[in-house]
């Protein structure tokens, strides 16, 4: 039901009916031009209303349960495909919503708000088909994106290794041409949605001797190709029940018709889909930090000390406030940093700003949240040592805190 509300929300949508083949076209929107505007759209009310229906619905009553178990959580990303809020940014002529970086961070922020290791689980498509998005040409889009709009499939973003996370360009992956084809050699570690992917986005050095800007190409790798093994899962701190895998690649033959983009070109396009996807992943932690502060506010007016609520003590109020503050203007870098993409306008500079206040103040959230429990905070039987733990990747995946800081200050510096 909601699917078809979704899709009859994009046919409204001036981006869902012009979809076009560049990421910034895909996601261009017709925003007011009268100047700043703080509302959203019915399309965009509509959108965050049915996301916030299906966590409370589908993720929350399980998120517990996940978390335990850290299976992947089959049922509900099957409900999410089925709800129409998987692949979202898929261009409509590719059989997608066309919906934009904004409506996407909407979305994300809800579905975070249920569980962000359910929703992490969900959105990690996201991630590997931004590459697509900017570079593929429109076979590939049709053959690879289009697939993912017919049923439920995940698709897996390989760029880190054992050796090199943030330094991308050490990765030691080796993609090597024979004729029509690629023979790709190496190890992936961390890899979001590993085993359950359909096809992975890969990354690989194809020229030894040029510098990062020219030394990688990129690749869409079928999982079912011969010569790759996907590790055992990764039992990481929080976000349990996502699905993460080192992946080898041991002469893997992928023909030349799946490189994606010229050769060499590859860092630029691993880059550039951190454009679209770092708002998304800052809207997650939004996410977080918000039920961070909800369940703290809820539980400061129930538990008393010293004869009153503990809302009524200045130092627990005080920490609440610091959470509003910190979710409201966490929201607003990410919803700039997506709006500025939607304009077609290079939005590096909002992403890194909007992943790493919306980190930082997630992990704030989730901290003061077990604070604010005290010794219930600390046990499992209450929902907030969940989300500290769930918390803290959204510093380290999609570039860290420190490298959100170094592309701040590169691109800051270079006005002066
Ligand atoms: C659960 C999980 C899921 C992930 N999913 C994916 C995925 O789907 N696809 C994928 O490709 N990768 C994925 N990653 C990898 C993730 O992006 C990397 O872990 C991250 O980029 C950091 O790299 P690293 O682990 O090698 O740490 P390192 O790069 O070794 O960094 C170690 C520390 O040094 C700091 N540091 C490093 N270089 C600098 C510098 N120049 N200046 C200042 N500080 C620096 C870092 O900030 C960090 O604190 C995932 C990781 C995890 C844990």
């Amino acid at each position: 039901m909601f699917a078809r509300s979704l899709v009859r929300l994009a046919a409204r949508s001036p981006a869902g009916a012009t979809a076009s083949s560049t990421a910034t076209a895909t996601a261009a929107r017709a925003y007011s031009s009268s100047g700043l505007c703080f509302d959203l759209t019915d399309e965009q009310r509509q959108l965050q209303e049915t996301a916030r229906r299906f966590a409370a619905d589908h993720i929350i009553p399980n998120a517990r349960e996940y978390d335990q178990s850290a299976k992947y959580p089959w049922d509900i990303v099957k409900a999410a495909w089925e709800t129409g809020l998987m692949n979202t940014h898929i261009p409509a002529e590719y059989g997608g919503l066309g919906l934009g970086a904004l409506d996407g961070a909407i979305l994300s922020e809800e579905l975070a708000y249920g569980c962000s290791g359910i929703s992490t689980a969900i959105e990690g498509n996201n991630l590997a088909e931004a590459p697509l998005i900017l570079a593929a040409n429109d076979e590939q889009k049709k053959k690879y994106l289009g697939r993912m709009t017919e049923e439920c499939l995940m698709a897996a973003y390989c760029v880190t290794e054992p050796v090199a996370g943030s330094d991308v360009a050490g990765i030691k992956t080796t993609a090597v041409k024979k004729g029509d084809e690629w023979v790709i050699n190496g190890q992936k570690m961390w890899i979001t949605n590993g085993s359950v992917a359909n096809w992975y986005y890969v990354l690989a050095r194809s020229d030894p001797n040029a510098n990062a800007g020219r030394a990688f190409t990129c690749f869409i790798v079928d999982k079912d190709t011969p010569g790759i093994t996907v590790g055992r899962k990764e039992m990481n701190m929080g976000q349990r029940c996502s699905d993460t895998r080192g992946i080898t690649f041991e002469d893997v033959v992928v023909p030349d018709c799946n490189r994606l983009g010229a050769e060499g070109e590859g860092f630029k396009i691993a880059m550039g889909a951190f454009d679209i996807t770092r708002p998304l992943v800052g809207a997650g932690a939004v996410g977080v930090a918000r039920r961070a502060m909800d369940e703290a506010a809820r539980y400061s007016l129930e538990r008393k000390t010293m004869g009153k609520p503990i809302s009524e003590h200045q130092a627990v109020a005080f920490m609440l406030a610091d959470m509003a503050i910190g979710v409201e203007t966490s929201r607003l870098a990410v919803w700039r940093a997506a709006y500025e993409i939607d304009q077609g306008r290079r939005n590096t500079y909002y992403a890194s700003i909007a992943k790493a206040l919306a980190s930082d103040v997630a992990n704030k959230n989730a901290t003061d949240a077990v604070q604010i429990f005290g010794g219930n905070g600390y046990n499992t039987e209450y929902p907030v040592e969940k989300l500290m733990r769930d918390a803290k990747i959204f510093q380290i995946y999609e570039g860290t805190s420190q490298i959100q800081r170094m592309i701040i200050s590169r691109l800051l510096l270079s006005n002066y």
